[in-house]
């Protein structure tokens, strides 16, 4: 190969510049730990050609109070990223916002504390008294019927206007004791039964595999990958 025909295969620059636009996308969260796992998750991703840049709220120099109404995962999930986008819309930033709203269903307690799982028993109460209560609520009740399933769902709302939601479960149970010292919230008495141990004993990476928000996420991003990527070719 002669040298001319070589240069003549350098990226023009027009090209080269274009490639190193980000795409911003905001994540409505404020919860450090969080945004390590959604970053984790939503490496690689491009939007439209262009790499996702993934901000969190403060990062993206927002500061709102988002009222959490709605009755299901889906509406709060959807109230967050409309709110997120609308206050990003008065900064001048035309961004991708996505946010997610998630919880513990257990079937014996009619779906409690679902919707309510970061506010069950109050906000200020720890962890170790929400699952304390929990177990002594389960005590007595046999293992086929402490069924219980982490609930994520994660919406996107689009600078059109439109707004993307998916929702995604790992199903699993209630132990009879906190196990484990990894994760937060209810992972030590919530047993996934592939692995037979609680979430809060698994590995960063396999809870990432198979947790409600890992699929939620990972749907959202193949939607955002595949459907913007199209509109670039
Ligand atoms: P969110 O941040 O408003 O979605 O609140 C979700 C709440 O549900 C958390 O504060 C936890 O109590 C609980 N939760 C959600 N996902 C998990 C999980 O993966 N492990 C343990 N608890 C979780």
């Amino acid at each position: 190969v002669s040298r001319p025909e070589a240069r003549a295969r350098v990226v023009p620059k027009a090209g080269a510049e274009r490639m190193m636009r980000m795409r911003k996308i905001i994540f409505a969260t404020g919860n450090a730990g969080k945004m390590k796992e959604i970053r984790m998750i939503l490496d690689g991703l491009a939007i439209d050609g262009m790499p996702a840049e993934i901000l969190s709220m403060k990062e993206a120099g927002l500061d709102i109070s988002i009222v959490e109404d709605g009755k299901s995962f889906t509406e709060n999930a959807v109230i967050k990223a409309r709110a997120v986008a609308e206050a990003a819309k008065k900064a001048g930033e035309a961004a991708i916002v996505l946010a997610d709203d998630s919880g513990l269903e257990i079937d014996y307690l009619n779906k409690e504390p679902g919707i309510y799982s970061a506010r069950y028993l109050g906000e200020e109460t720890s962890y170790h008294e929400k699952n304390g209560n929990l177990l002594e609520r389960l005590s007595g009740v046999p293992d086929e019927e402490r069924i219980a399933r982490f609930v994520c769902a994660i919406a996107c709302a689009l600078p059109d206007g439109e707004t993307l939601t998916e929702l995604a479960t790992v199903e699993g149970r209630i132990g009879y004791e906190e196990k484990g010292e990894n994760g937060f919230g209810y992972d030590p008495i919530f047993i996934v039964p592939e692995y037979g141990r609680s979430t809060a004993e698994l590995t960063e990476e396999e809870k990432n595999k198979i947790s409600h928000r890992g699929k939620a996420l990972r749907a959202m991003k193949e939607r955002l990958a595949g459907g913007w990527e199209m509109e670039s070719v």
